[in-house]
């Protein structure tokens, strides 16, 4: 961690504490914001239980020599991105995750957990990253990702694909409108090696065109020239020989065997030649869902296949394919495309005037909520006037009024607060149970 951030320590008045800040690109996500975080999260899982797909979770914290190892040293991630730091009280070497496919590998490996089979797993949680902070760009962001492991294909890759593109609909994203799918295919490492000499001829040859990081990464890492963003380049990177002419047999078939099945299932897609994605551990399939709606940060979900992963990373070799997606593009991408996420409010916000009846409404209100009624309860003393103002902008569809004389009888009244033609009505507070279905299933 190089770079001085942003939290400097303000200085001091008098009287006054520093105040302090979060790292600059790390965002906080507070409510209402979360609420649409834990609603698409929900989604998530929803999908991921369909297709068979178990939750792992692994550290935040891995050895640097992890990431080193199995993205591969030049790459954007591990060159420029990675927050590796000394452990000061040990001296290890440790990183920040900056994604999520790493460390499962290294937790399959550690337990030998792909010894009976291959397995089908999902992660989430926090990746951090040293990039420049922008729109759908943190220096802490948010997968998603899926690893299958064991499994060599091209059905899993398919599926993986598939899975995307439930996910879309039950969020309520339309493919072709909202998104959409390349894939490609890098083949193998021979031919990979085949095509980066007849790679590095071409950039050699149009060396005039190209910038500085290009020239520097034409050898060791020219596939990833094609993949630049830098508009001056283009024509060079256009008129590239094709990793796809230099495709044997066997991964022409897997590549068609993946295209069969999405043309099966009707799922669009195009191939893009020059898809490269940006971390070396890829072979055979890769694909990105893109969108147009969110400008240049427009890959939402990207991955492939990495048959060489594991064993790079010192297991048995084991085929592997998936992806990541980040949350706050998703998030973005549903605001963008208009989807209206459910707010998280209570069904039922309790009006108490006074602290005669609190012990009264605490009771009734245990009850409700052991019901399955979600209830907020005005807490402290203010006049009814501004109890009621609570109970509306709490969002609430009734309120719940604990009138003194009203409980004396054993009773509650019950206000719909969003229709005023349902009529005011009060109900035992004894008999709660009886009642409760009516407001949880408003
Ligand atoms: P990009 O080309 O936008 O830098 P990437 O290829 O580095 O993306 P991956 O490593 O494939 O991204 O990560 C998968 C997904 O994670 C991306 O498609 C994106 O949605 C999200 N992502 C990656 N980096 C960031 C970031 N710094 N902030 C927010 N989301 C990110
Ligand atoms: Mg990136």
């Amino acid at each position: 961690m190089t770079e001085q951030n942003n939290n400097k320590p303000v200085p001091t008045e008098a009287g006054k504490k520093a105040m302090l800040q979060a790292v600059k690109g790390m965002n906080d996500i507070l409510p209402p914001e979360s609420a649409r975080w834990e609603w698409f999260e929900e989604k998530v899982r929803s999908v991921m239980a369909r297709y068979g797909y178990a939750n792992v979770r692994v550290p935040i914290v891995e050895p640097t020599d992890l990431f080193v190892r199995g993205l591969g040293e030049v790459t954007d991630v591990v060159e420029k991105e990675m927050y590796a730091f000394e452990d000061k009280l040990n001296g290890d070497k440790l990183a920040l995750r900056p994604e999520g496919t790493a460390g499962v590998v290294r937790a399959m490996i550690e337990h030998s957990y792909l010894r009976d089979g291959g397995k089908r797993l999902y992660y989430s949680g926090p990746m951090f990253r040293h990039e420049r902070p922008q729109k759908g760009r943190s220096r802490q962001f948010h997968q998603f990702g899926v690893e299958a492991l064991g499994f060599a294909g091209p059905d899993v890759d398919a599926e993986v694909i598939l899975l995307c593109r439930l996910l879309w609909r039950e969020v309520g994203l339309v493919e072709g409108r909202d998104l959409r799918l390349e894939i490609n295919c890098l083949g193998q490492s021979d031919e990979r090696r085949a095509h980066r000499e007849a790679l590095i001829a071409h950039l050699t040859a149009h060396a005039d065109l190209l910038d500085d990081e290009a020239k520097r990464r034409m050898h060791t890492n020219p596939l990833r020239v094609l993949d630049t963003k830098n508009p001056a380049m283009q024509v060079v990177a256009d008129a590239a020989p094709k990793l796809l002419d230099f495709l044997g047999e066997a991964s022409l078939a897997h590549f068609n065997g993946v295209r069969a099945i999405l043309d099966a299932v009707g799922l669009a897609y195009t191939v893009n030649p020059r898809l490269v994605r940006g971390l070396d551990y890829y072979n055979l399939t890769v694909f990105e869902w893109i969108t147009e709606r969110l400008g240049s940060q427009g890959t939402v979900c990207g991955g492939g296949r990495y048959d060489g992963l594991i064993e790079q990373l010192g297991g048995k070799p084991t085929p592997g394919v998936g992806w990541g997606m980040g949350v706050e593009r998703m998030l973005m991408l549903l605001e963008e495309a208009g989807v209206q996420v459910p707010a998280a409010v209570p069904t039922v916000y309790a009006i108490v005037p006074s602290t005669g009846v609190l012990n009264q409404a605490m009771l009734t209100l245990e009850a409700l909520r052991e019901a399955g009624v979600s209830v907020q309860m005005h807490a402290g003393q203010s006049s009814m006037k501004s109890q009621f103002k609570r109970a509306d902008a709490s969002g609430a569809t009734y309120a719940l009024i604990f009138g003194e004389d009203e409980v004396a009888q054993g009773l509650v009244s019950v206000k719909h607060l969003r229709d005023a033609n349902v009529a005011q009505a009060t109900r035992g507070l004894s008999t709660v149970s009886d009642w409760a279905s009516e407001l949880r299933n408003a």
